[in-house]
């Protein structure tokens, strides 16, 4: 029993100190997230994209009232991003979601804990999973920070644990970045 559990700590110690947490990332989808035009659901998002050239994009979400043309605040994100750069690849993402009653700052979370591997967060819906991966360009390790501001804690996914089995542009014989 002893040994599981001196693996297991081992694991997590080497998955930690392989990612360095891009708090700069984080802080910008904080910032955004007070942007977001949410009168409808009260519920505010804010996100933020590092592509792979090291550049930092962002988007909140838009509602509007007809509902169906509200814009999630990944999605708003990527577009972002795609018209800075064009087609480019996702290195990692952040993601604040929560109650707009609940303000939230950046500052406040500088000491959070940081979670790798049990997404307990405010996770991307399925609509914005699948545009995460249209630019993730085949790469399952993508990083996805999720913000949980109830537990004041900072998880570390990956969208290939968000999305197993992805749908993507290669099934339909497309491949980016070649
Ligand atoms: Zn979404």
């Amino acid at each position: 029993m002893q040994y599981v559990a001196y693996v297991c700590l081992l694991f997590i110690y080497s998955v930690s100190n392989a990612v360095n947490v891009d708090y700069e990332l984080i802080q910008q989808a904080f910032l955004v997230r007070n942007n977001a035009q949410a009168p409808y659901s009260n519920f505010h998002v804010g996100s933020a994209i590092r592509s792979q050239q090291g550049n930092i994009h962002k988007g909140c979400n838009v509602e509007r009232c007809s509902y169906t043309q509200s814009t999630h605040a990944e999605q708003n994100a990527i577009d972002n991003m795609i018209a800075q750069e064009g087609p480019a690849k996702i290195l990692a993402i952040a993601v604040v979601a929560a109650p707009s009653t609940q303000k939230q700052e950046f500052l406040d979370f500088i000491d959070a804990e940081i979670i790798f591997g049990e997404p307990l967060g405010v996770a991307p819906c399925g609509h914005c999973r699948q545009i995460i991966w249209e630019n993730s360009f085949n790469d399952p390790s993508v990083i996805i920070y999720l913000v949980n501001v109830n537990n004041k804690k900072i998880y570390v996914t990956t969208i290939g644990e968000l999305l197993p089995c992805p749908f993507g542009p290669c099934d339909l014989g497309i491949s980016y970045g070649e």
